[in-house]
């Protein structure tokens, strides 16, 4: 039994819809898991639909979601023919899911109607995706997957209820896989024990699939993405990227802790608690190698680039020239986790601490007002921040000279500047 997740750039055009059937045409005899996303920048369009409707611009969000549907059904008209009518059918039903809920009032908190919305992304989605398999004899079942994953009613960063969902996916999914070969089902959401819609967080897909991944006991997950494989930077920065064929677990949790948009980090662990190998390859060119995540130690990897833009630095002083001790930086730190601020680099001194974040304006100036009752704090947008794993002399000078040095950090595996 294979997990496969294909994202949104994997359907976001009618060829690449086609594309998708063509991989999957090579896996018609095996029993074979596919998640998909919404297509291509869906959740984002969700997104805005939710925030007019909460803002009461009723007819703003009514018009934001007809343009919604006529995308889907455009999309469904092109690719079908026979199974053209049961398919509208199926979206008509998400339509009006959504709708009922539109021509209301909000009364509920802003991230319960952001769930109830936005999961529809992948509900049409794969409705249209299955419907076309199904009409190219790829066959496959469709599965609502709120009848699967059960979670919290955390509303957009749901949590998933283990137990219950490992039952459903013995009891309800094992069967259809055995029987049947593929099933076709959504990442991303799920519902709780109320069947409302929930969302596990935004990329949230790559998951998902590891949660079914780990519940089946798949052999694998593959992840069917753009890219020819993981690559050692973003090829869109550095021009000289190149591709990893092999990678362990611990290594992509610390290249995403740095801010590498690999995998969602939070897929890896369901994989790893299994020995679950997790593939990374390219739609666009199934031929190519990919990359290999597993569990076996990894030798010479190459250094591994990751720049994180739009940072700000916070410097703390103590406000009476006395040393930063455990008082002071504990309640800085309650106040992180109050605002659910990480730092993505910290360096204490005698009477100051350096914070560098992610400038999420809304957030740091709420952090910068709190703090000023402890410290006497500066702030330094614009900024970006380097890290090098697998640093080499060579690299540190390639990518941190000619910038404007503001902190420096080294261990023995990672280099990090923050610079202007
Ligand atoms: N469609 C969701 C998003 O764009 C989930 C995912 O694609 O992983 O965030
Ligand atoms: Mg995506």
């Amino acid at each position: 039994m294979k997990v496969f997740k294909f994202g949104g750039a994997s359907i976001n055009t009618i060829e690449r819809i086609q594309n998708v059937k063509n991989i999957l045409k090579e896996y018609q005899n095996e029993k074979l898991l596919i998640i998909i996303s919404a297509m291509g920048k869906m959740t984002n369009a969700f997104e805005k639909v939710v925030d007019a409707f909460y803002n009461e611009r009723n007819e703003e969000a009514l018009s934001l979601f007809e343009k919604i549907k006529k995308d889907h059904i455009t999309t469904a008209k092109y690719l079908l023919v026979t199974h053209y009518l049961p398919c509208e059918a199926q979206l008509k039903n998400f339509f009006t899911e959504a709708e009922w809920l539109l021509h209301d009032k909000p009364v509920q908190s802003y991230d319960y109607y952001y769930d109830q919305l936005v999961c529809i992304g992948e509900l049409l989605s794969t409705t249209i995706v299955s419907f076309y398999l199904n009409e190219m004899k790829v066959n496959n079942t469709w599965v609502d997957v709120r009848d699967i994953i059960r979670t919290d009613n955390n509303f957009r960063d749901a949590n998933v209820d283990w137990n219950y969902t490992q039952l459903q996916i013995d009891q309800q999914l094992k069967p259809l896989l055995e029987t049947g070969g593929m099933v076709v089902t959504q990442g991303f959401i799920g519902a709780t024990d109320e069947n409302e819609s929930t969302t596990l967080g935004r990329e949230g897909s790559d998951y998902s699939a590891a949660v079914f991944a780990n519940m089946l006991d798949a052999e694998s997950q593959t992840i069917w993405k753009d890219v020819p494989s993981v690559m050692n930077a973003d090829p869109r920065e550095v021009a000289d990227a190149v591709s990893i064929s092999e990678l362990n677990y611990t290594e992509v949790i610390e290249m995403a802790y740095y801010g590498a948009q690999v995998i969602h980090p939070k897929t890896i662990k369901p994989l790893q608690n299994k020995g679950i190998p997790l593939y990374v390859k390219c739609f666009l060119d199934p031929s190519l190698p990919g990359t290999v995540i597993h569990n076996k130690p990894v030798k010479e990897l190459p250094p591994i680039i990751v720049i994180k833009k739009n940072q700000v630095m916070m410097e703390l002083k103590s406000k009476d020239f006395s040393f930063v001790g455990e008082e002071h930086t504990g309640t800085l730190y309650h106040l992180f986790e109050k605002l659910s601020m990480r730092p993505n680099l910290t360096q204490n001194g005698a009477i100051s601490l350096v914070c560098v974040f992610d400038n999420r304006e809304d957030k740091i100036s709420k952090l910068a007002g709190a703090a000023a009752e402890i410290f006497d704090v500066q702030l330094t947008p614009g900024l970006e921040l380097l890290a090098i794993r697998h640093f080499s002399n060579e690299s540190v000078v390639k990518y941190s000279c000619g910038k404007e040095c503001l902190v420096k950090q080294r261990t023995q595996q990672n280099f990090r500047m923050l610079y202007r």
